[in-house]
């Protein structure tokens, strides 16, 4: 695996694989790499001749201070899993690679997708999310740009960027499903922080997913969301939301929308967690 740490040598070998007809895919990930990540890299290994990965924990999208302070960084094992793994680049730039002096920060004008749910309750996240991805893009500039569906407004905040950006006919999107553990709990980096107690708790998040899945058809959205929310309270759980909402708008789900999906954000001992299921 070839490590890159400047923005114009990754930029430059990326364009001498393209002049040789290469496809390149691109996983970006903020690193505590674990097999959800992995599940990414597999995926881009599968379709592509070069996966590049980076590893850049983005300041600019974090609402909460402490979030970004305590942030996992285990980068020796990182670049190790990623060599096991099969991954063909690593880009791991420092803070002035990304916002170099000259950097110009823009604004995106992401619709209502912005400020609802995960935008609602971390305000500018998605602000910062588009400022990195725009970036990395704009440096690895790949052909397919792997994300995981265990974001699910953050994989339809950059297919917004995209847009955005005019390089709908240059990058594809593709969204691979959320790698759980054993118990359901999705996998992410943040787990690495849940203390014993609270990592027994953890998997509620996805029974009530899952409860919300077996029951919508017959009961209201309204009833069954409330009960979910209770089950996470009763479980020291604080609850920003529990919402099921039409997946392509992320809109209130109406009697007619055709696809529904569910969302969770809570956290526990002030660590945050996120999941989701599609409803059908
Ligand atoms: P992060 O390092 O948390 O920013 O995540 C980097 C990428 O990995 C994002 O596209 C995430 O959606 C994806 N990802 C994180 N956790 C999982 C998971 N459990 N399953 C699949 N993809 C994931």
């Amino acid at each position: 695996m070839i490590i890159f740490k400047a923005a114009d040598q990754i930029s430059e070998f990326i364009s001498e694989q393209k002049q040789k007809g290469k496809c390149i895919g691109f996983v970006p990930t903020m690193g505590a790499l674990h097999a959800g990540h992995l599940s990414l890299i597999a995926a881009s290994k599968s379709k592509n001749d070069v996966t590049v990965c980076s590893i850049f924990v983005n300041p600019t999208q974090f609402n909460n201070p402490d979030d970004f302070k305590r942030y996992p960084i285990t980068v020796e094992k990182d670049i190790q899993v990623l060599v096991e793994a099969g991954c063909n680049v690593l880009f791991l730039p420092p803070v002035s690679e990304i916002y170099p002096p000259q950097y110009q920060k823009k604004t995106y004008n992401l619709g209502q997708i912005e400020n609802t749910l995960e935008g609602f309750y971390r305000p500018g996240h998605f602000q910062g999310v588009c400022q990195v991805v725009d970036r990395l893009l704009e440096i690895v500039d790949p052909h397919k740009i792997y994300l995981g569906q265990k974001d699910y407004q953050q994989c339809m905040v950059v297919q917004k960027l995209i847009e955005i950006i005019g390089k709908e006919d240059d990058y594809k999107l593709i969204t691979v499903p959320t790698m759980r553990e054993s118990d359901g709990l999705a996998m992410s980096s943040r787990n690495l922080r849940l203390s014993e107690t609270d990592r027994k708790k953890a998997p509620t998040i996805y029974q009530t997913l899952k409860d919300l899945k077996e029951n919508y058809t017959k009961n209201t959205i309204d009833h069954l969301t409330n009960k979910a929310a209770e089950r996470l309270k009763a479980n020291e759980f604080k609850v920003d939301y529990v919402a099921v909402v039409d997946a392509k708008t992320l809109e209130p789900a109406k009697a007619d929308t055709k696809q529904l999906v569910a969302l969770v954000a809570a956290s526990i001992s002030d660590i945050r967690l996120i999941d989701n299921l599609p409803l059908n």
